[in-house]
């Protein structure tokens, strides 16, 4: 059966039954960017940032030049802030995003998003996606750039 014919839904297996203070030494409970830049080092790297049945956030650096593999999702929109740095999406289409600290960038699935630095200091972006996370890597079809890693990969 080709994948377009299937549906995608999620089960949540841990309910609260009432109020729950949260689980001691939680570490998604508060996290200072600065510090996790300190931790990573020299960029590239990326650090997931909270991950549960319905989201994963991952705090993503790039140096000037650098960025993503394009790809593209098939069962949800992804989205970003940026927190640093100059960072330009191009996407499926033609359309071509720049955006800079405190920006929102969201893509809707199906849209390939290559996503570059194209300022000359240290980029960070604030990545909210959604488990498992298939990615399905495609050409940018505006740089032409491309590459010959594995097809598909769940984050
Ligand atoms: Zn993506």
């Amino acid at each position: 059966m080709p994948a377009s014919d299937t549906s995608v839904s999620i089960l949540i297996r841990q309910l609260a039954s009432g109020p729950t203070p949260p689980a001691p030494g939680s570490s998604a409970l508060h996290t200072r960017v600065a510090d996790v830049v300190r931790q990573m080092g020299a960029p590239p790297w990326s650090k997931r940032i909270i991950a549960d049945e319905r989201q994963l956030v991952t705090l993503i650096a790039s140096p000037p030049g650098g960025g993503n593999r394009p790809h593209w999702h098939r069962d949800f929109d992804e989205w970003w802030v940026v927190l640093a740095g100059q960072l330009e999406w191009e996407l499926t289409g033609g359309t071509v995003i720049r955006a800079t600290r405190d920006d929102i960038v969201w893509v809707p699935r199906g849209a390939v998003h290559h996503i570059r630095n194209v300022g000359d200091e240290l980029s960070l972006r604030l990545a909210v996606a959604m488990p498992p996370a298939a990615h399905y890597f495609s050409p940018c079809e505006q740089c032409g750039y491309s590459d010959d890693g594995p097809r598909e990969w769940c984050a």
